[in-house]
């Protein structure tokens, strides 16, 4: 059934590579493919059959990523999101109705939005100031979060918070679910899309600051892992190690796209009254291209493949974090040495290599950034808690009141 998802992806390629150039050009989401991704099934395709999707293993999603990301790092975006991390979060922590809920929205082409980088909150996400006050039977958020992937585009939102009981203390940080629907008329008071970053790539991807003022969010829609607001946090965070496994997946996919068309070109050109293929120099790079991509690509699976402590649902957090970071890094060069092997051709926009590049710069960013996934895997290998790691438990545990307990 996933490889037909593959087969599914592979013929999509030629389209979505036709229209690549338009989403970056005109600073557009991808809509048009998303309505191809829902009628190939690809939208939610993790999502268990029971609900409606697919039930695809993670691994058999990485191999659908790959290949859409070989022509539009974009689309490729859309689809981790709509399969890995917020979405995968839900499915594996909440209640009964939040899936019920959930999984039809992003069947039918959402892709969700996690919310949890701040203006003073980056790296450091434990120190996000964004509040989520309990009331009664609701919680009130208040706060601003900035480059969220996909706002003003995305009906659900992920919103992580420092939740405070009705009495004002701290319980920990937790996550909502706030859907948001314009065109159908569901605009929750107190939730406003500020404005737009201009990036240098990914262009067609909205990435914005969301303010919440007074947002009224019924307690139903607490996503609240199994050890509570107390532990919470880094349980989410565990949501987050699936997605690092797709970021990665989509730069090893752009590498490969780009190494795809510089095999070409190194055949067709001629220099010096040869095939570039047959110089030394361009061989060496690319057998170390070759090289560099298949240790990537075996890194992923392993990954993909691989279960956290207590057999948990999401990918080994060490595992995920060690192919991020080779996986993004890899792909910078891959893809640089790619457009160098086109000359001055690779360097204009008659070929897409340009648009690869700016595209692949953001994967050593978003989603943890190279220094903090080494310092995530340095403490793995020497097996202590570092204070400045993404769910920052150890830091955040002197500030509330849950490590006291
Ligand atoms: C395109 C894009 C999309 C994004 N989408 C989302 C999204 O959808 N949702 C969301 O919540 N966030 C999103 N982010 C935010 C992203 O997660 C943050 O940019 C990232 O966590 C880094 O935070 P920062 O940019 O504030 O950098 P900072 O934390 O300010 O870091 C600045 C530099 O210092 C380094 N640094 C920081 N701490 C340490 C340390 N302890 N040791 C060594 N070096 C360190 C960093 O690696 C970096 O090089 C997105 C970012 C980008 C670029």
């Amino acid at each position: 059934m996933t490889h037909a998802a593959v087969a599914k992806a592979r013929k999509l390629g030629p389209v979505f590579a036709a229209r690549a150039r338009k989403w970056d050009v005109e600073r557009t989401y991808c809509w048009d493919n998303i309505a191809d991704l829902v009628d190939a099934g690809i939208m939610g395709m993790t999502i268990p059959e029971e609900l409606g999707g697919l039930g695809a293993s993670y691994l058999n999603v990485t191999e659908v990523i790959e290949e859409i990301a070989k022509v539009c790092t974009l689309t490729a975006r859309v689809v981790v999101e709509a399969n890995m991390g917020g979405i995968s979060a839900v499915m594996a922590y909440g209640t009964k109705a939040q899936k019920a809920f959930c999984a039809p929205i992003v069947l039918a082409g959402d892709k969700p939005a996690i919310c949890i980088t701040e203006p003073n909150a980056g790296s450091a996400a434990t120190e996000m100031q964004t509040t989520a006050q309990r009331r009664g039977g609701t919680y009130v958020i208040n706060g601003t979060k900035h480059w969220i992937t996909g706002g003003g585009v995305s009906k659900l939102h992920l919103i992580f918070a420092r939740v405070l009981d009705d009495d004002g203390s701290g319980l920990g940080i937790g996550g909502f679910i706030v859907h948001v629907d314009p065109l159908a008329g569901i605009e929750p008071k107190g939730f406003s899309v500020l404005g737009r970053e201009r990036t240098m790539g990914l262009c067609g991807m909205p990435e914005t600051t969301l303010k919440f003022e007074d947002l009224v969010v019924d307690a139903a829609m607490a996503l609240i892992p199994p050890s509570g607001f107390k532990r919470g946090f880094a349980d989410l965070m565990n949501a987050y190690n699936s997605q690092r496994v797709g970021a990665g997946t989509i730069a090893m996919g752009v590498a490969a796209g780009a190494f795809e068309h510089a095999k070409r070109y190194l055949t067709e050109r001629q220099q010096f009254g040869r095939p570039l293929a047959e110089f030394q120099g361009l061989q060496w790079m690319v057998a170390d291209m070759d090289t560099q991509l298949h240790a990537a690509r075996l890194m992923l699976h392993e990954a993909a493949r691989s279960r956290g402590p207590n057999n948990s649902q999401f990918p080994d957090m060490t595992m995920a974090a060690r192919a991020k970071l080779f996986a993004s890094e890899m792909a910078i060069k891959v893809v640089s040495d790619s457009l160098q092997m086109f000359g001055a051709r690779g360097y204009g926009d008659q070929e897409p290599l340009e648009r690869m590049y700016r595209d692949v710069r953001m994967f050593t960013i978003g989603g943890g950034t190279g220094q903090v996934l080494r310092t995530q895997i340095a403490g793995s290998v020497l097996g202590i808690k570092t204070p400045q790691a993404r769910d920052g438990y150890a830091r955040a545990a002197t500030k509330s009141k849950e490590v006291k307990s």
